[in-house]
């Protein structure tokens, strides 16, 4: 019999999930073992996609490793022609921060976040195994003394020959299952076999931060009859480069399994091209393509037992475009160090909310399989709004899980709002929709020179709901209002006092972004003043209107760009105050009605 080791905690497995786990005792205060092969160099991992509990955590984890984060917009799904957007955008206004402070989390992200992994896991190993409650041994688990009648782990034997009797083990050795495959469990298997081909592919040109190459992930459903693959493909932006990934059958010969790696990635790029994701040759191919030749999706019959629990992607593996992976590692760090003193409460809490992974991995399971062609949008909405509401119903779930009697109210409070359908969950971080094409800005276009008709009074100004979103968020500089009536009492006063006798506006200037069905318009206000014989005309200013469907649901918007209208002390903070106060008690004293009988009088 070899040494033995300290009697402590024991994580196996020194992957994110491992040192997540590490990260989360050290900060109770727990000493542990974290054994596995010391994480050095570059090397890229998966996993770069965040969702929302992934986004909250990574970044109370790890803060000091901020500068991988990337903030995305959204998650565009691809199906044939069709494209559904989830926008991802957490700081929606005041319910949204609400939302999240009384969770525990008072910085949360602007919205999901990517990773940049090339030597992020080394970074997050070197900062884990510098704490003093952490002792690293570099060997790897081999053999597993495991008491079937107690449940519980009694040894656990290291390739160094030496031997540790544990308090608590947790298995975080992803799809190797290191620890797990001695327990006898149950596997389910989900779908058939999977083969995976990916690289970090370069851009070619020149690229900014406001690009909208870079904002968003999308994930495509390739039909072998359009793409020459059948599959399901990744693009995730990260600093200056892309990670382009496909996920295909393996049908043991025939089928995909025909195409080499090189082969098949070129397909997938050009697939992404041709939907308009990237334009033709942004990016450069890789010096090497990763592959993973051969993995599965499946679910272990239990998670957790006297004194052991499958971490994250040791319990289950789901489909990539989950974006699960990560967040399930952190789900299991959560709950560590109340898992070592009461297994048989945070056991069950832990096991069932991965469970509730299935309803994602049924999503892109659904998707994988749907016909490209015949696929119809409004069930594309339908499984999108099921994602988000789960993924908030999950957030809630593992904060109600924790000690913290407030926290836990709230958050069960949530999520039993959630259950029961009584929650928005789209008014907290994400919005599932159907995208528009690129010609839709003709229609955009028609919708804004409503908008302004209605501003300048040449239509009555119910007409205006049929333009605006009922809880529009505006922003005027850095202050933000929600609501279409706050719009209206704005337009009233304006079309009822200032001093014109007759005013048009016109759009002099304008860009479409359709991945965000975003109009960035440029406008000039032409006035001929009460008395005077010809029109003024004021310089172009800009203005962004975001729709979601027919409607505007986001402006954006300052202050200089009303000083023509309202005269230059609009454009000082405190004259633009004293004006929403006139805007105020103007229409405290008057019926919306009021105004378009005036216009129509007139
Ligand atoms: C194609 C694909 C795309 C993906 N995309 C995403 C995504 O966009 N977002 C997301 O969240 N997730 C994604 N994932 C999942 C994600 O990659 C994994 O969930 C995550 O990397 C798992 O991290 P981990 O620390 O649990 O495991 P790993 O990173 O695999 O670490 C396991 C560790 O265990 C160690 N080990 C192995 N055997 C032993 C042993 N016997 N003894 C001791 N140590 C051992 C290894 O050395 C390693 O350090 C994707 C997965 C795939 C396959």
């Amino acid at each position: 019999m070899g040494a033995t080791l300290p009697s402590l905690p024991v994580i196996v497995g020194t992957g994110l999930t491992g040192c997540s786990i590490s990260r989360s005792l050290a900060r109770a205060g727990v000493r542990h073992l974290l054994v596995g092969p010391a994480v050095e160099g570059d090397g890229a991992r998966l996993g770069e996609s965040l969702n929302l509990e992934g986004s909250l955590d990574i970044v109370d984890y790890f803060p000091e490793l901020s500068d991988g984060y990337l903030a995305k917009t959204a998650v565009i799904a691809h199906v044939g022609e069709k494209r559904v957007r989830c926008d991802l955008n957490m700081k929606r206004g005041a319910a949204s921060a609400l939302f999240y402070r009384a969770l525990g989390y008072r910085e949360p992200p602007d919205a999901f976040l990517h990773v940049d992994r090339k030597g992020f896991d080394a970074a997050v190993f070197g900062s884990v195994v510098a704490d003093p409650h952490c002792e690293h041994v570099d060997a790897l688990v081999e053999g597993v003394d495991y008491d079937r009648e107690g449940d519980r782990i009694r040894r656990l034997r290291l390739s160094d020959g030496r031997e540790v009797v544990p308090i608590a083990v947790f298995d975080a050795t992803n799809h190797v299952r290191a620890v797990a495959r001695h327990l006898g469990l149950g596997l389910e298997l989900l779908g058939p076999a999977q083969r995976s081909v990916y690289g970090h592919y370069e851009h070619a040109g020149a690229h900014s931060c406001d690009d909208s190459l870079w904002h968003a992930t999308h994930v495509v459903r390739l039909g072998r009859a359009e793409d020459g693959v059948d599959g399901l493909a990744w693009y995730i932006p990260l600093k200056g480069v892309a990670s382009i990934g496909v996920g295909v059958d393996r049908a043991e010969g025939g089928g995909e399994d025909e195409l080499g790696d090189v082969e098949l990635m070129r397909r997938v790029v050009a697939a992404i091209e041709r939907r308009g994701i990237i334009p033709e040759g942004a990016f450069a191919p890789p010096p090497e393509l990763r592959t993973i030749p051969h993995y599965r999706h499946f679910l272990h019959s239990r998670a957790f037992g006297r004194n052991w629990m499958l971490a994250g992607g040791t319990f289950c593996v789901m489909w990539f475009a989950a974006s699960a992976g990560i967040s399930s590692g952190f789900t299991a760090a959560n709950v560590a160090p109340h898992f070592i003193r009461e297994p048989e409460v945070f056991g069950p809490a832990y096991e069932r909310l991965l469970r509730g992974l299935r309803a994602p991995h049924g999503v892109f399971e659904w998707l994988r399989r749907s016909d490209p062609v015949a696929t119809d949008v409004a069930e594309l909405e339908r499984r999108a709004d099921v994602l988000v509401a789960q993924s908030v119903l999950r957030l809630a779930e593992s904060v109600a899980m924790l000690p913290g009697r407030s926290r836990r109210a709230v958050a069960g409070a949530i999520a039993g709002a959630i259950r029961g359908d009584h929650f928005d969950a789209s008014g907290i971080c994400v919005r599932a929709r159907e995208l528009p094409r690129e010609d839709a800005v003709d229609e955009r276009l028609a919708t804004l020179r409503q908008v302004l008709d209605v501003f300048a009074g040449e239509r009555p100004l119910a007409a205006i709901d049929a333009c605006i979103a009922d809880d529009v968020l505006v922003h005027i500089d850095r202050l933000s209002f929600r609501g279409v009536q706050g719009w209206k009492k704005w337009a009233m006063h304006s079309r009822s006092t200032w001093p014109f006798d007759a005013i048009r506006f016109e759009i002099v200037e304008h860009s479409y972004d359709a991945g965000r069905d975003q109009l960035t318009v440029h406008v000039e206000a032409v006035v001929r003043e009460r008395g005077a014989d010809g029109e003024r005309r004021s310089s172009a200013e800009r203005f962004v209107y975001r729709f979601d469907g027919a409607r505007v649901c986001e402006i954006w918007t300052s202050r200089h760009n009303y000083g023509f209208l309202y005269g230059p002390s609009f454009t000082t903070l405190p004259g633009f105050v004293a004006h929403i106060g006139r805007v105020l008690l103007w229409n405290l004293r008057r019926r919306p009605e009021e105004a378009d009988e005036r216009a129509a009088a007139e």
